[in-house]
């Protein structure tokens, strides 16, 4: 398959890449490059943000009246893409990915006022309580309580793995408001400030020593009523907007900046390469060409105005599991210098060489930290299950 860009896709490439050269330094490519969780660095995370703020170019997929872009579909994913070639530090994705665009749809107009602009500009920083301990992939049956009292909901209970809180201002969640019926009509979806009394947030550290989930409780914490977005009972409707923004569909730049410095590794490593090793970095090569492929043809459909249907967990499941096949067979060509623990050289500012070549500060807290990407976002199990009904009609 021939792709091309039009002449005016191709002019707003090259703005891109111009604009990226320009104000991606040092430290900010860096945080992106060791960045092996959902983001890296916080200080260099929000720096960029406060960068891509100035240009008006935070919030690519906002409506225009709320401080969007009003880039195409086509021009979004070459953001994305040219994003992810230059290492530039992922931003949040649950305030400018998640609620931001949700409170587009469905916030009252005192909601947007209030909240939107803290969130462009970066004041603001949010996280997302849906999961707890009993509830992830069955999220409807979520059990964290809010009961009426007055002109507030007093909550009762705990998130987990809430990715970010320890520096969230704001948290969404979804809670239960009543327990009779179905399990998803008894759920209200909430906005609170992370500083309201009776909120804590204890850290989980990951397997590759990484802060970045945590579990937040609520004793007795009081949330004014005009702080729920849609209707009481009803904040499932509101979680299945917000779903729809959840989605990305670019993995396959991500996956090629990494399969570069995979080769690199490789070559550097082992110049004598086995059979077996080059067969298995081309099968990689090739799953990553036909992701590209599959997000070609989700941008065809949208720009033709046609649903990318069941693409989405498609490209979920085929993105993450690439990921892990790449660090797989990184972590097998490093050998022996995957085996010391280094995760302190991965802090900005660090000047220490690591134990064997530079790659193993980035490739082994991907593969342990990357364990988490076929949970997180639907598993891929719950991705097949859409999967066999969507696509096979099973
Ligand atoms: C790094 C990380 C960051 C996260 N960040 C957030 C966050 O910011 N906010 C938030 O709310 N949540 C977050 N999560 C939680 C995430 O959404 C849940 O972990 C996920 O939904 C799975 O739920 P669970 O962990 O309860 O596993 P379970 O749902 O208990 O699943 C356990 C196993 O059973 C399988 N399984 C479950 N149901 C089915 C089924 N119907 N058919 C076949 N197999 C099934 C699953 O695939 C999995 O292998 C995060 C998770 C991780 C790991």
């Amino acid at each position: 398959m021939q792709i091309n860009l039009t002449a005016e896709d191709d002019i707003f490439r090259s703005d891109v890449r111009q604009f990226l050269d320009d104000h991606l330094d040092a430290d900010l490519r860096r945080a992106g490059e060791l960045a092996s969780g959902i983001c890296g660095d916080h200080e260099q995370t929000m720096r960029w943000h406060k960068i891509l703020h100035d240009k008006g170019w935070v919030a690519p997929n906002w409506p225009v009246a709320f401080g969007g872009t009003g880039w195409s579909d086509m021009q979004r994913y070459i953001w994305i893409n040219e994003c992810a070639r230059a290492n530039a530090p992922r931003l949040y994705p649950m305030g400018l990915g998640m609620i931001g665009p949700t409170l587009t749809v469905c916030g009252t107009k005192q909601q947007q006022e209030k909240y939107l602009p803290r969130l462009l500009s970066g004041e603001d920083i949010w996280c997302q309580g849906y999961s707890e301990p009993g509830s992830g992939s069955d999220l409807a049956s979520l059990q964290c309580q809010a009961v009426r009292d007055g002109d507030d909901y007093v909550i009762n209970g705990s998130k987990i793995w809430t990715s970010y809180a320890q520096h969230a201002t704001h948290i969404f969640c979804l809670v239960r408001t009543q327990k009779t019926g179905k399990p998803q009509q008894g759920i209200s979806f909430l906005l609170i400030e992370m500083d309201t009394p009776g909120i804590s947030v204890a850290p989980i550290i990951t397997l590759a020593g990484d802060h970045e989930v945590n579990q937040v409780f609520f004793d007795n914490v009081r949330v004014p009523v005009e702080q729920i977005v849609g209707e009481e009972n009803d904040g499932w409707t509101v979680a299945k907007t917000l779903l729809t923004f959840e989605r990305s569909a670019a993995y396959a730049a991500r996956l090629g900046t990494r399969l570069t410095q995979l080769k690199q590794l490789i070559d550097d490593i082992d110049p004598d390469q086995s059979e077996a090793m080059q067969r298995r970095f081309g099968e990689i090569s090739v799953r990553v060409q036909a992701i590209e492929m599959t997000e070609f043809r989700v941008q065809a459909a949208l720009a033709a105005g046609q649903s990318p249907g069941a693409a989405s967990s498609q490209l979920k499941v085929m993105g993450t599991e690439v990921q892990q096949a790449i660090d797989e067979l990184a972590i097998e060509a490093l050998g022996i210098y995957a085996a010391p623990w280094q995760q302190h050289l991965r802090e900005m500012g660090n000047n220490q060489k690591p134990a064997g070549p530079e790659a193993t500060m980035k490739f082994m807290p991907d593969y342990l930290n990357n364990r988490a990407a076929t949970i997180y976002g639907g598993s891929s199990e719950v991705q097949r299950n859409i999967l066999a009904k969507l696509a096979l009609g099973l």
